[in-house]
């Protein structure tokens, strides 16, 4: 009899996860606790290890017809504006790793994956429905839903699991372990049409557009690229400071006085693309940045019949650009293993985990290493700014991240 699978969840981990579980043969019933299938506006980069499953699963061309396809990677001195170093991107990643590096709106990703998801007559997606609760009785996994006026409505599947992002109820009841830690880093976001960053001062404006730009300051770092064909431009400044009191409401209008303060010191081609956002009449929107402690180990990802995936499993910083990454691979490894008929679920499960944790660590630790690099002061940034000037693209590419993960690379 075909298995059932029961996913709290509808972010872009928790559509990736029923994709992934239908394409295994299971049935998928997906419950998101919002009314509305959504993603706040930002970009993400997709190196070309999360592209290389999206194309696996057929994607290609749905992916083509909405994401970036930038040609380099260009770092720059916050300060004084001079570049560091470049990446080349575009043919160069296709031909090193079998797909480009994409920058895509999230709300084009979740889409892309929500119409593979609705496509697929494995999948039921409820929306409204938060799931709370859950017991494992080893054959069989009993969940309480909640929402659409009911008041708690007991489901139940073959497993369960959790892609309820970085306060997942799922992974609290599984670990019983402490709330998200608290960086102490905040991430300023924007999105503004292409148009908004023309003609800068100190901006190449035939390149800006088709390139990651990197500017990497004291304490401080942004990052824009273009997303939505290039008819976007996404802006992310992260710096270091207290967060705001109520962390779990996440997104906060922001106070762009705060980002400008910042960035006092900063050299002026990247203060006029900052205030190009105020002058495109866009806003600025703020995230305080909360991450966990690498994995220790495959237990902190699957248990009996219920696995974590995505942020709900392992939280990380977005400096490697990989949580959303990280999330699709955590996908593609599930359906691998849910696809083994011989195996007891619980097995599947566990093989999951095996298969995935070292990975997602590694992920977690570098990202944090990342961010200390890129806001180095004093000696460490002077040493940093001449490996990159020395080294360049050697330093910025990332072999056994871009060729590593599910479906790796030969000798990756
Ligand atoms: C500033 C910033 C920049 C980033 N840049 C990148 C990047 O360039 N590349 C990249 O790969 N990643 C990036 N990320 C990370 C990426 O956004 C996340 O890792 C990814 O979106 C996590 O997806 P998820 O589905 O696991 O969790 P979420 O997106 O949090 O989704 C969880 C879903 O579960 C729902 N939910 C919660 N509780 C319940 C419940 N009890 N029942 C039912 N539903 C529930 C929520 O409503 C939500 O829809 C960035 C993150 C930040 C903050």
């Amino acid at each position: 009899m075909q298995k059932q699978l029961l996913i709290a969840g509808g972010g872009i981990g928790g559509l990736a996860g029923a994709l992934a579980a239908a394409r295994a043969g299971w049935q998928v019933r997906l419950y998101e606790r919002a009314a509305a299938f959504s993603e706040v506006g930002a970009g993400v980069q997709l190196g070309p290890n999360v592209v290389r499953i999206l194309h696996d699963w057929g994607l290609a061309q749905a992916l083509q017809a909405v994401a970036a396809l930038p040609q380099r990677i260009q770092v720059r001195c916050a300060l004084s504006g001079r570049e560091l170093a470049v990446l080349p991107l575009g043919a160069t990643m296709q031909q090193r790793y079998g797909a480009p590096y994409v920058t895509i709106h999230r709300a084009d990703l979740h889409g892309l994956l929500l119409g593979a998801a609705r496509a697929h007559s494995g999948v039921d997606l409820h929306l409204g429905q938060s799931l709370e609760r859950f017991s494992d009785d080893g054959s069989a996994v009993t969940a309480t839903v909640t929402g659409c006026g009911s008041a708690g409505k007991p489901i139940e599947g073959d497993a369960l699991l959790g892609a309820d992002g970085l306060w997942s109820r799922t992974r609290a009841q599984l670990l019983g372990d402490v709330p998200p830690r608290v960086s102490g880093h905040l991430a300023y976001r924007a999105l503004v049409p292409r148009e908004a960053l023309a003609d800068l001062p100190g901006l190449a404006g035939r390149d800006y557009v088709n390139q990651v730009t990197l500017w990497l300051g004291p304490r401080l770092h942004a990052v824009h690229y273009p997303v939505r064909r290039g008819e976007l431009h996404n802006l992310v400044v992260l710096v270091e400071g207290p967060a705001p009191q109520d962390l779990e409401s996440w997104d906060h209008a922001a106070n762009a006085a705060g980002l400008v303060a910042a960035l006092h010191g900063c050299c002026s081609a990247l203060q006029h693309v900052v205030h190009g956002v105020a002058a495109a009449g866009c806003g600025w929107r703020l995230w305080p940045l909360c991450d966990r402690p690498p994995l220790r180990g495959p237990q902190e990802m699957a248990r009996g019949l219920v696995a974590l995936l995505g942020d709900a499993a392992h939280p990380m910083r977005p400096y490697l650009a990989q949580g959303a990454g990280m999330a699709i691979e955590d996908a593609a490894e599930l359906e691998r293993a849910l696809a083994m008929d011989a195996l007891e679920v619980p097995l599947r499960l566990r093989r999951y985990a095996l298969n995935r944790w070292q990975r997602a660590a590694r992920v977690q630790e570098r990202a944090v290493r990342n961010g200390q690099i890129f806001h180095a002061r004093g000696p460490v940034r002077w040493a940093r700014d001449g490996a990159l000037r020395w080294l360049g693209a050697q330093l910025l590419d990332q072999p056994w991240l871009y060729g590593g993960g599910v479906g790796a690379l030969r000798g990756a």
